[in-house]
């Protein structure tokens, strides 16, 4: 049976201008209303190292409210509380993030990028997003001949929303911008994962049925 005090954790992938990789577990803090790495939750007076978790997969936080699904409760929240719970608590995918400086010609032999299926957030040095490399964009371009074309420069502009921003928002903006899924930054722009339409729908679903978060998906 879960603990109804597990917070689970999510991969960051981020693939580096000279093709190297940078891996980040993230968890999404609930009393901070942002994501932390799961390193920050190690050190944390509230997280109970005791407890066994893998920091990689989840982590024990005794400030987490909502519980886990599996956890012996009886409660339930309203579809619109749940539609207004902030977007971070349904991230559970992990992300792959590529730097704008990586020439375009090594995105066809990183293996990472070859292998997402859906739009692959552009990062600049420090992490933000500065653009958007969608399935299409990297199945169809060539790499021009002189070589010189960097990931930026092939980019789209992101249609984002913040991690702190409620479900229902997430929705509204998806609706609009007919999108299936949107990219989700915390502070200073940095992507800190992926949210898809269907992973929300059941997210917002699940908790308005059962009063607890599901058991994600661990689907890239
Ligand atoms: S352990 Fe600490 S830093 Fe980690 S989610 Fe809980 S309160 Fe936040």
């Amino acid at each position: 049976m879960a603990h109804p005090h597990v917070a689970l954790a999510r991969k960051r992938l981020t693939v580096l201008s000279d093709g190297s990789t940078d891996s980040c577990a993230l968890v999404f803090c609930e009393s901070e209303r942002r994501s932390v790495s799961a390193s920050t939750c190690l050190v944390c007076a509230f997280a109970n190292p005791r407890r066994g978790l893998d920091p990689h997969d989840a982590v024990y936080c005794e400030r987490s409210l909502l519980p886990a699904a599996g956890a012996a409760i009886d409660a339930t929240f309203p579809p619109a509380v749940a539609a207004a719970l902030p977007v971070g608590l349904a991230l559970s995918r992990s992300v792959v993030c590529v730097q704008a400086a990586l020439p375009w010609g090594a995105v066809a032999r990183t293996p990472a990028l070859t292998a997402s299926t859906g739009a692959v957030p552009v990062v600049d040095g420090a992490g933000a997003l500065v653009g958007v490399l969608s399935a299409t964009a990297r199945a169809g371009l060539r790499a021009p001949a002189d070589g010189l074309t960097s990931v930026g420069d092939c980019a789209s502009c992101a249609v984002w929303v913040h991690e702190s921003e409620s479900l229902g928002d997430a929705f509204a903006t998806m609706g609009a911008r007919h999108l299936r899924e949107l990219t989700v930054v915390g502070d200073g722009q940095n992507v800190v994962g992926v949210l898809r339409d269907v992973d929300a729908l059941h997210f917002v679903s699940y908790i308005a049925r059962t009063g607890m978060r599901p058991t994600p998906e661990r689907a890239a």
